[in-house]
C-alpha cells in the first residue's frame, strides 16, 4: 500500500465516456476494473467528474449551425465542440456504477462554469481559472499524482501536464487510460507528456511498485 504522498487521480469514469455514452470513448469502460485494482493500492484517491450546465458553451448544440467535433475560437481559444455530455444530475454524468472506490477522499467536478471548459483536473480551459486540486494535493502532503482515465488524449493529458507544471511528480498509467484520438490528438498529447516529464507506466508496474 502506498503512502498519502502518491496520489491516484481517476479522471472522469462517466457513462458519457463510456461505450453507449454520449460521447463513447472506445474500450472507455475496460480502464474500469483496471482502475479498481489501481485503487485498491493507493491510500489516497482523488476522483474527478465532469459536470456541465446544459447551456455549456462546449456543446455543438448550444451553437447554431454547428455540428459536434467541429473546431470554434471562444474568447480563451480553440475549443472542440462535442455532443452534449455530462450534464448535472443526468445519468450520463453519474460515475461507472461498476467503480469501486469507497475510500476516494475527494472529488473534483470540473467544467461547471457556462463559458468555459475544462478538460484538466486542475485548471480550467482559460487557463486561469483553478480548480482548487493543486491547493488540496500540497496541503495534504501529495508528491506525486498517477493520472489515468478518460480521455487519454483531453482529460487525462491537460491534468498531467497540469499536475507535472503544478510541481508534482507525475505518470500516466496508459493501460488505466483510453483515447478519442481526434485529428491526431493522441500523438500530439505523447508528444506534449514526454516533453514536460510525465512519466508514461502501464498499471502492472504501479502495483508492482516499480514506478
Ligand atoms: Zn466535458
Amino acid at each position: 500500500m502506498r503512502s498519502a504522498d502518491d496520489v491516484l487521480l481517476l479522471i472522469d469514469l462517466q457513462y458519457d465516456f463510456m461505450p453507449g455514452g454520449a460521447l463513447a470513448v472506445a474500450q472507455g469502460d475496460e480502464v474500469v476494473p483496471v482502475a479498481n485494482r489501481l485503487a485498491r493500492g493507493f491510500t489516497h484517491v482523488v476522483l474527478t467528474q465532469d459536470w456541465h450546465p446544459a447551456q455549456h458553451v462546449s456543446f455543438a448544440a448550444n451553437h447554431a449551425g454547428r455540428a459536434p467535433f467541429e473546431m470554434t475560437t471562444l474568447p480563451y481559444g480553440e475549443q472542440v465542440l462535442w455532443p452534449t455530455h455530462c450534464v448535472q444530475d443526468t445519468h450520463g454524468a453519474a460515475l461507472h456504477g461498476d467503480l469501486d472506490v469507497p475510500h476516494a477522499r475527494a472529488l473534483i467536478r470540473k467544467g461547471h462554469h457556462a463559458n468555459v471548459d475544462s478538460y484538466s483536473a486542475f485548471l480550467e480551459a482559460d487557463r486561469t481559472t483553478p480548480t482548487g486540486l493543486a491547493g488540496y494535493l500540497r496541503e495534504t502532503g501529495a508528491k506525486r499524482v498517477y493520472c489515468c482515465g478518460l480521455a487519454t488524449d483531453y482529460c487525462v493529458a491537460w491534468s498531467a501536464l497540469d499536475a507535472r507544471a503544478a510541481g508534482f511528480e507525475t505518470v500516466l498509467i496508459d493501460d488505466a487510460s483510453r483515447a478519442i484520438d481526434l485529428n491526431g490528438s493522441l500523438a500530439a498529447a505523447w508528444a506534449q507528456l514526454e516533453a514536460a516529464g510525465v512519466k508514461r507506466a502501464q498499471s502492472a508496474d504501479v502495483l508492482a511498485g516499480r514506478v
